[in-house]
């Protein structure tokens, strides 16, 4: 495969040759106000060859996603690098118990690229943070406690792990027998699709039931390597869903998310999540409204098909958990009737299962 005119025969070199230095990325784009090395320091940058050949100039959907800003320095209105309390949701290194019944565990701190509104910023592209000890101690907690039921494998993103290294991981969890589900959440699908190898899906199918959820911003990341891609996982009878931030200039606008949303489900990608951005700091430029996302809400009932919905989630701070946000279609509501608006604006008094137009 070919990109920006060099040839890459699979994955890992791709992986490999990924831009992290201003340098490197000059000369690709010759822009050299962008103060890249101040913002590196403190937030590495890193860019794989495919990633870096879908942006096509400056500040667009994707250059915005990959490309760091000196805003990230500058706008310091966040000021927290772990607003949802991970870190004190932590029994153990690398695990996060904030619902009863699912854990998150961090099996990778790397990943294809560094998404620049990423909510771990705080440790991504960190060398100490997953090590064979975390990832056995992580292990070893969800054993002990058979209130989990399911796990979900995060970072980073746990598909850059090699594929024996995810199998032995797989495979260890599949013999605790309280744990019913095993869900990973990856943007290799989206930032590096040929890492989706006729291996890695083998390796995979074996441990159903298996969820993968994973990471589209914007139509733009739809290419022919993703679809192939998210062929390969759904033809394993392999679920996969998507979450998508919304970010923006990136897709905070009621027509550009519902084509999103309408090419996700023609790829057989059921929309899972919209979350609303996290207050992380380094990460309020791209900050929208909450009522940005409720009108994109409201714009996609009666617009798209159902199938194409996501909930809208925000993450409470202080790990409050997810709620899910819905415009109020609610307008006054007793024991007797309730009133409420519909996809239209159109008002019903509703009755005793019975919808009268008013
Ligand atoms: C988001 C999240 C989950 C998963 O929540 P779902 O609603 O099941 O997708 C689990 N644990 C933590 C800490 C989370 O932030
Ligand atoms: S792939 Fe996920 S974990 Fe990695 S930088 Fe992007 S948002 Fe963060």
């Amino acid at each position: 495969m070919n990109y920006n005119g060099k040839f890459y025969k699979n994955w890992e070199h791709l992986l490999n040759n990924s831009v992290i230095t201003e340098k490197q990325f000059l000369k690709y784009f010759n822009n050299k106000d962008l103060f890249l090395s101040s913002v590196i320091k403190k937030y590495p940058m890193f860019i794989n060859p495919y990633y870096l050949s879908l942006i096509v100039k400056k500040n667009d959907p994707l250059w915005l996603q990959a490309v760091p800003s000196v805003s990230e320095l500058n706008n310091c209105e966040y000021t927290s690098d772990d607003p949802l309390n991970e870190n004190l949701q932590s029994p153990v290194v690398n695990i996060i118990h904030r619902y009863p019944a699912r854990v998150i565990f961090l099996v990778s701190n790397r990943c294809a690229m560094y998404c620049r509104f990423c909510m771990r910023k705080r440790r991504i592209g960190l060398e100490s943070a997953v090590t064979g000890k975390t990832i056995e101690t992580g292990l070893r907690y969800i054993s002990k406690n058979n209130s989990i039921n399911e796990v979900i494998l995060s970072g980073g993103d746990p598909l850059l792990l090699k594929d024996d290294c995810l199998e032995m991981i797989l495979d260890r969890i599949s013999h605790i027998s309280h744990v019913k589900v095993i869900r990973i959440h990856s943007r290799v699908l989206c930032t590096l699709p040929h890492r989706i190898t006729k291996n890695l899906v083998s390796v995979l199918k074996r441990y159903q039931p298996l969820y993968i959820i994973t990471h589209f911003n914007h139509i733009f990341e739809i290419t022919r390597e993703a679809e192939t891609a998210c062929n390969l996982v759904t033809d394993a009878g392999i679920f996969l869903g998507n979450q998508t931030v919304l970010l923006k200039n990136i897709n905070d606008d009621p027509v550009i998310m519902k084509k999103l949303l309408e090419r996700l489900i023609e790829i057989r990608v059921k929309p899972y999540y919209l979350h609303h951005m996290d207050q992380i700091r380094g990460t309020a430029h791209f900050k929208t409204s909450i009522n940005t996302g409720l009108d994109i809400m409201k714009f996609l009932r009666g617009n798209i098909s159902g199938i194409c919905l996501p909930h809208y989630m925000l993450d409470l701070p202080s790990g409050g958990g997810k709620i899910p946000l819905t415009p109020q279609y609610i307008k006054k509501i007793t024991d007797k009737e309730m009133v409420i608006h519909n996809y239209k604006g159109e008002v019903y008094t509703y009755r005793e299962n019975r919808a009268v137009k008013s």
